[in-house]
């Protein structure tokens, strides 16, 4: 079978999924032999911009009209286009205050001089173009991704975690901190895969991997405000990583 072509492309972000890609060490060797990585302006200085591709892996949000036009270029030259990290599949951080006036926003930072810049509110790749598989976290995690690449040089498509973070943490007989410490953990809205990282450190999960489906939000946030929690800072937490921004904004409204 001939090895194909690939692209591992950053957007707006902090690079950390590519890292974790390279930080695959050994087996990072293994998916060189796999793959014929063909554009990864991170790793190597000869790329290939125009080539065909048979798979793109992007990081990172959009965040400006140069990012939107690149995203759109790798769309028409790949056949599957995989967004990695929370920032492409959600928006991430940069989209926590995403209701906020953006010229506001840039005038208030950078002062006048801030109306020359190209940016635009952080949007996730789903919003711009197709997207066949999304992989989730801040980072990513090393063995979802390998998985996943896995299964789609098998022809498959990986079947991606769906159950929250509270349910790793209980197989893992965790210590529970929402019930036991009273701390705002976020595991039951929050997508798992992480093998709950957090709570077995003993800090609340903060909802890197964005929500699951089928979150109970009505329930935990007023298990949340029982334990004393205003609705300022559920809507705060809630928002930090964009993906369960919509209830935040819910939560501040009523507050209003
Ligand atoms: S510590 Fe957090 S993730 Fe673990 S069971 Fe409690 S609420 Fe869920
Ligand atoms: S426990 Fe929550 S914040 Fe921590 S890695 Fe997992 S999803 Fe992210």
């Amino acid at each position: 079978m001939s090895r194909p072509n690939v692209g591992i492309f950053g957007l707006t972000g902090c690079a950390g999924d590519q890292l974790v890609i390279l930080n695959c060490e050994d087996r990072f060797l293994h998916i060189i032999a796999a793959l014929n990585i063909r554009d990864f302006a991170m790793a190597s200085s000869d790329n290939d911009s125009a080539c065909d591709l048979d798979l793109a892996i992007v990081e990172g949000a959009v965040l400006s009209r140069r990012d939107e036009e690149q995203l759109e270029r790798i769309r028409a030259r790949s056949r599957i286009l995989v967004a990695i990290g929370t920032c492409a599949v959600w928006g991430g951080i940069a989209a926590m205050d995403g209701d906020t006036d953006r010229s506001q926003l840039v005038r208030d930072i950078y002062g006048e001089c801030g109306e020359q810049f190209d940016t635009t509110p952080a949007r996730a790749l789903h919003e711009i173009v197709g997207v066949d598989l999304n992989i989730s976290g801040c980072p990513i995690e090393e063995e979802e991704f390998l998985s996943g690449i896995s299964n789609l040089l098998n022809g498959d498509l990986p079947i991606a975690p769906t159950t929250p973070v509270c349910a790793e943490c209980k197989m893992r007989e965790y210590n529970c901190l929402l019930t036991e410490r009273v701390d705002m953990c976020l595991g039951p809205l929050t997508l798992g895969g992480c093998n709950a990282r957090c709570p077995g450190l003993s800090i609340g999960c903060v909802g890197c991997r964005g929500p699951v489906d089928d979150a109970n939000l009505e329930s935990v946030t007023a298990l949340f405000m029982e334990n004393g929690f205003g609705r300022e800072d559920i809507a705060r937490k809630l928002r930090t990583f964009a993906g369960l921004r919509v209830v935040a904004h819910t939560l501040s409204e009523d507050e209003s």
